[in-house]
């Protein structure tokens, strides 16, 4: 199902199959992340607001979780940062009666300074925040945080997570070559987690094409030293395993644009999408969505195509 807050059951790296809620409109954000898949910040706030109806958003969740189909974790993520939707608390309250399948939020984690925030998490199993940079500095030019968020009430609010919620949580580190690599750089991460005390350390790579072409994956050696010193549970693979369920889509045109609407898709899990639908000849295929926006593009030795007419990629391709 993929309509307009509700996408999925998709594979996650670490959720399973992860049905998707989007409460906000696309990249609505209070950070403008170097890294980020959805492309440079285009909506910049810190304000808290409803975008969506949240009775709409409710029934998009009960249609989806009545098609059945196999859906490991609901997720609260969002085409940017899903706590600025104001009606969070209120959809993981209901989402929580209608089901008992375990609810997952993944976050930037800036607003967990705010108790009101920390206490809309408590029927959450899973909180996923990110941290990314062990001061200030680093985190301003990593993260681009919108003025009214500081390092030190982001680390603040991490700590008072972990002394209230009893559930899951899994820290969340990007990792960027040249960046936030260096053995200090690490070890400052580190000072940081032993203090938030997470469940689990994922460490999380550009796996898609980042917000910034100078973005790169870090090489092996550090990320073995990185995983050393974060203590990290894992390193997150870079390619997604399980399939995109197109059970709900009618032609193969409607997948590929609900998809990379989302996030740039790898072309051969455009291909696999397409050899779902039997057509014979993806690769004429893909010419002929050409003329009407998906354009292919090279990263990491790949392709990825994605939806040409979005502002992630008129703002990147016009820096290339
Ligand atoms: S990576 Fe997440 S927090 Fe960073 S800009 Fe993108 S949506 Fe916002």
């Amino acid at each position: 199902m993929f309509t307009k807050c509700v996408y999925g059951p998709v594979p996650s790296r670490r959720l399973g199959q992860s049905l998707g809620v989007s409460p906000i409109p696309t990249k609505t954000c209070n950070y403008n992340c170097i890294y980020c898949q959805l492309g440079k910040t285009t909506n910049f706030t810190n304000e808290r607001q409803r975008f969506f109806k949240p009775q709409d958003i409710l029934n998009e969740i009960s249609i989806a979780i009545q098609q059945g189909g196999k859906i490991d974790y609901i997720t609260f993520v969002g085409e940017g940062e899903p706590t600025l939707s104001k009606d969070l608390g209120f959809l993981i309250n209901k989402t929580s009666k209608m089901t008992d399948l375990p609810i997952a939020v993944i976050t930037n984690g800036s607003q967990l300074s705010s108790k009101t925030m920390r206490e809309e998490m408590r029927k959450v199993d899973v909180i996923i925040p990110t941290f990314d940079a062990g001061n200030s500095k680093l985190f301003r030019y990593i993260n681009r945080p919108h003025k009214l968020i500081v390092f030190s009430k982001l680390t603040t609010g991490l700590k008072k997570l972990r002394k209230e919620f009893n559930n899951e949580i899994w820290i969340e580190v990007m990792l960027l070559k040249d960046i936030n690599d260096s053995i200090e750089d690490l070890e400052e991460i580190k000072e940081y987690l032993e203090k938030f005390d997470p469940d689990k350390v994922h460490i999380s790579l550009p796996s898609r094409p980042p917000a910034e072409s100078w973005v790169s994956i870090p090489k092996s050696e550090s990320l073995a030293i990185s995983q050393l010193i974060l203590q990290s549970t894992q390193i997150l693979p870079l390619n997604e395993v399980g399939s995109f369920d197109t059970s709900v889509f009618k032609t193969p045109d409607e997948a590929i644009f609900a998809i990379t609407r989302r996030h740039p898709l790898q072309y051969s899990q455009a291909i696999e999408i397409l050899l779902q639908f039997n057509i014979d000849n993806p690769e004429e295929y893909f010419e002929d969505l050409g003329a009407r926006g998906i354009e292919v593009l090279d990263y990491r030795e790949k392709k990825f195509i994605y939806l040409n007419e979005t502002d992630h990629f008129r703002f990147r391709l016009n820096k290339n």
